[in-house]
């Protein structure tokens, strides 16, 4: 199993080749001028008259800018884009070739292109749509009726986690192959399959094998399959951008809104507390002043790790401000300290992530920096200290500034206790 792409689409040429090199190529070839040709045979070929690959001569690279070769893309993620010259590396290819390749290095070069290990995407280890509430408002389970596109669409909106589920039941429904996968790499195709890479421009989505259908057939589905997956990547990728902290990692004040009201919500049908922390870091601005804003950055992110190895797994960190922080106590198992069965208390939590700030050591602050970073917080448990959002919220961050006023490296958790 050598072969992981099928190459019996077009291969289009744009600049001067070796006529030789053309004739001696055993698939379709096309030979344009410029770099707009290729824009257009593209855009003008239909979707069943695939293209393997272009191949550019490396002049052509002096004429346009990025943007030109960016519009290739555009048109058609698909093509292997590989430049033909002496130099190496051009960030815009998938693969170069030497101006004096022979036809099957240059064919051999377009079918491995991309066959390296795929890296999984980080957005699946976490439900973001389960976090916000986004729950299921439609029909969204297969209710004996044909599957359609708007399935999927459905799905990607109401159901994304079980969005590959639905395309794998979509294509059998659709093509009635004995059998069909996903595959993480070539080392896992099964003997006797199909398989067609599925990839959408840069980006890599795993392997589709199947029996039953003809080559043609599953290379057609393959990409049908990446445009999809591609969709639903960027599906997700937008909902983190919108509710991120780009710097921490953590997430951000729109999360927190949103996250708040639904656990409320939930905290208030199971008749259980909730609780959220607001805590800050003690004279943040003087390690900035000190030390540069990029030690400062350091310590946000070093904070926020910390105190993600604290939390439990329900549990939610937001970033609210410049260095001010909430963290939502969702879990809704009790608390339980490492080795023991015991459950603790969130405020046990609270204390506990004050102290492993306060005894940390921050590289960017040199090495006699240890326990010179403390923060400042307050506790608030729904419903006691507020029954909504704002309330909750309000008093949280009252508590945070009682913390402040007494003196900092602490937390307040109820009127007597700190
Ligand atoms: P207090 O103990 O009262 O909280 O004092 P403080 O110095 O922490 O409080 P203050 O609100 O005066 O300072 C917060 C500083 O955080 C001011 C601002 O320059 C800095 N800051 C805000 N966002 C960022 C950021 O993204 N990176 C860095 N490095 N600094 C930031
Ligand atoms: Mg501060």
């Amino acid at each position: 199993m050598n072969e992981i792409r099928d190459t019996r689409g077009r291969i289009l040429f744009a600049g001067t080749f070796d006529p030789e090199l053309i004739a001696r190529i055993e698939q379709p070839t096309h030979v344009v001028r410029t770099l707009f040709d290729i824009i257009g045979e593209l855009a003008t070929s239909s979707a069943k008259e695939n293209v393997d690959a272009i191949v550019l001569n490396e002049e052509l690279l002096a004429t346009y800018s990025d943007t030109a070769f960016d519009a290739i893309r555009r048109v058609d993620p698909f093509p292997i884009i590989v430049i033909s010259g002496e130099k190496h590396n051009y960030k815009l290819a998938d693969i170069s070739v030497p101006q004096d390749t022979t036809s099957h290095r240059l064919l051999s070069a377009v079918v491995n292109a991309r066959t390296q290990p795929i890296a999984k995407p980080e957005l699946d280890e976490f439900d973001i749509d389960e976090a916000l509430g986004f729950t299921d408002q439609t029909k969204t389970t297969p209710d004996g009726n044909s599957l359609g596109d708007v399935d999927l669409v459905r799905m990607l909106l109401h159901n994304p986690s079980n969005f590959r589920t639905t395309l794998l039941s979509l294509l059998k429904e659709q093509t009635d192959w004995k059998f069909c996968e996903f595959v993480d790499d070539e080392t896992r195709v099964p003997h006797n399959t199909q398989f067609a890479q599925l990839r959408y421009g840069h980006q890599e989505h795993g392997i589709l094998v199947a029996i039953g259908p003809t080559k043609e057939e599953i290379i057609r589905w393959g990409r049908w399959t990446s445009c999809w997956l591609e969709l639903h990547l960027r599906h997700r990728q937008m909902k983190l951008l919108a509710y991120r902290d780009e710097l921490s990692g953590a997430w951000n004040r729109r999360f927190l809104s949103a996250c708040l009201r639904r656990e409320i919500n939930q905290a208030l049908s199971a008749r259980r507390p909730l609780t959220v922390m607001i805590f800050d870091i003690d004279d943040f601005k003087q390690y900035n002043d000190k030390f540069g804003h990029d030690a400062g950055d350091d310590i946000i992110r070093e904070v926020v790790r910390l105190l993600q190895a604290t939390i439990r797994k329900g549990d939610h960190v937001c970033r609210i401000g410049g260095d001010e922080f909430a963290v939502l106590f969702c879990d809704p198992e009790p608390p339980r300290e490492v080795g023991s069965n015991h459950p603790t208390t969130v405020e046990f939590l609270a204390k506990r992530f004050r102290e492993q700030v306060s005894r940390a050591h921050f590289s960017k602050l040199g090495k006699d920096a240890q326990g010179s970073v403390s923060i400042s917080g307050g506790l608030a448990t729904f419903p006691w200290d507020g029954t909504e959002v704002d309330s909750l919220l309000r008093k949280a961050d009252e508590r945070l500034f009682e913390s402040k006023r007494h003196g900092k490296n602490t937390i307040t958790i109820g009127k007597d206790e700190s």
